[in-house]
């Protein structure tokens, strides 16, 4: 018998009727012997998510203001979906020992973690598998770093003594203060991976509400062809672009591990959806695997007659940038030139002060700034061994008007990324895929 590590998300384990289709994919495979939850999401537009609720009360409680109010409505959504199961769990004791905590001024992480700790308590009793809790062995350092061989250590030995369980996802331990700790927002992937790597499982299923990835966005690109296939590496590159189905940190564990991951739907469980490998698809004839971008970053051209033979020229910008706590994502540059791409976010209203030290310190002929611009990233292991990628994408652009105001192509030849006005994105993106799709 396999092993398959199957993590579901908000949406999948929002109420009793997604919580039997999820119990109905897990019963049709003996192998899905590990399960991780997520807190419930939302379960129409509009509704909220129990992780929300949560949080809401801790900012309640640091205003003054009563919270019992929002943990009603926390309360009344587990027991709810308590009475739709049918399962047998004395749901009230936990309830109480939570509101004890919240009393006594508990943490937010603390707080925000008892939707997935709930929740996991009920899936459990649900299917009949075990409960075992996160606490003790996922750990963090203080400084809120993930211990990975020691969290791997502790899973292993843990899950090792039961033959099926039901895992919380979101949440684990401070190693030093013993106190509840989270990921950040959308981290039960991450444990669904690390569970994935410490019971050497065959496959990581990660189930949410979509087939998986897209060669696209959806609101961007009319009905975009799925992706069946994609490597780590690929959706490193897309993920760092703004694709938000699957914490990027989830990859990690799976990865050195070589564990596939497969992003299925719960409300489709018949698509194929997305498998994630170390392996690139050499079967595949597509050049493109997937294009994604995001807007609003700067870019600023340096200009500095013979810069290429001044020495410590770029060790003096990344000093600066260094200095200033601004990353920077590309990093472009010609013979006299070079141009420093920052997120505004990073940048954070302080253009006019980079742009002064720059000229102190760098003393450069000349910079130009050009604002609003949106990157966008065309990704595919296909392109490294082809002649004339580049030559399509830049005909594309061309044809529909896209001015490019920044290209950088990664050396290992398997993305493009290209710098365009902000108002110019949708019709970028567009005009890539038409291209290649
Ligand atoms: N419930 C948490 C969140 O809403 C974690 C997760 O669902 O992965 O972010």
């Amino acid at each position: 018998m396999g092993i398959k590590v199957a993590k579901f998300g908000g949406s999948s384990v929002a109420d009793g009727i997604q919580l039997t289709k999820t119990k109905h994919i897990i019963q049709s495979d003996p192998d899905r012997r590990y399960i991780v939850v997520s807190a419930p999401g939302k379960r129409f537009d509009g509704d909220n998510k129990i992780t929300d609720l949560l949080y809401l009360c801790k900012t309640h409680m640091e205003h003054n203001l009563p919270y019992d109010q929002v943990f009603q409505v926390v309360t009344d959504r587990f027991m709810a979906v308590k009475l739709n199961l049918g399962v047998e769990v004395d749901l009230q004791e936990h309830f109480d020992k939570i509101k004890e905590q919240l009393k006594k001024g508990c943490s937010a992480d603390y707080i925000a973690s008892r939707g997935e700790y709930l929740n996991a308590v009920l899936v459990a009793a649900f299917l009949g598998y075990d409960f075992v809790d996160a606490e003790g062995l996922i750990q963090f350092d203080n400084k809120g770093r993930l211990m990975q061989e020691a969290t791997d250590e502790a899973l292993r030995t843990e899950l090792s003594k039961h033959e099926r369980a039901v895992i919380p996802g979101f949440y684990g331990t401070n190693a030093e203060d013993g106190k509840v700790r989270t990921f950040s927002r959308g981290g039960s992937d991450i444990t669904g991976s690390l569970v994935a790597r410490a019971v050497g499982a065959d496959m990581y299923e990660n189930w949410t509400d979509v087939s998986g990835f897209l060669m696209a966005d959806p609101r961007i690109v009319r009905d975009p062809k799925p992706i069946h296939k994609i490597s780590y590496k690929e959706l490193r590159e897309l993920s760092y672009m703004g694709a938000s189905v699957l914490h990027e940190d989830a990859i990690y564990p799976a990865r050195i591990a070589d564990i596939p991951i497969n992003i299925k739907n719960t409300n489709h469980p018949e698509d194929p959806g997305t498998i994630i490998t170390a392996e690139y698809d050499a079967t595949s004839t597509n050049v493109v695997t997937g294009i994604a971008g995001s807007k609003d970053f700067t870019v600023i051209a340096i200009y500095k007659n013979m810069m290429s033979s001044e020495r410590g020229f770029v060790r003096r910008i990344l000093a600066i940038l260094e200095d200033m706590d601004i990353n920077f994502e590309h990093l472009p540059s010609g013979i006299d030139t070079i141009s420093v791409v920052v997120s505004n976010s990073s940048l954070d209203g302080r253009l006019d002060e980079l742009l002064e030290t720059f000229d102190r310190q760098l003393n450069p002929d000349h910079m130009e700034t050009f604002e609003d611009i949106a990157l966008i990233a065309t990704v595919g292991h296909g392109m490294s061994s082809r002649s004339g990628v580049s030559a399509t994408l830049f005909t594309a652009l061309a044809d529909a008007n896209v001015n490019i105001r920044m290209i950088d192509q990664g050396s290992s030849e398997m993305n493009i990324i290209v710098g365009v006005k902000n108002s110019d994105f949708n019709k970028a993106i567009k005009a890539i895929y038409d291209a290649f799709a």
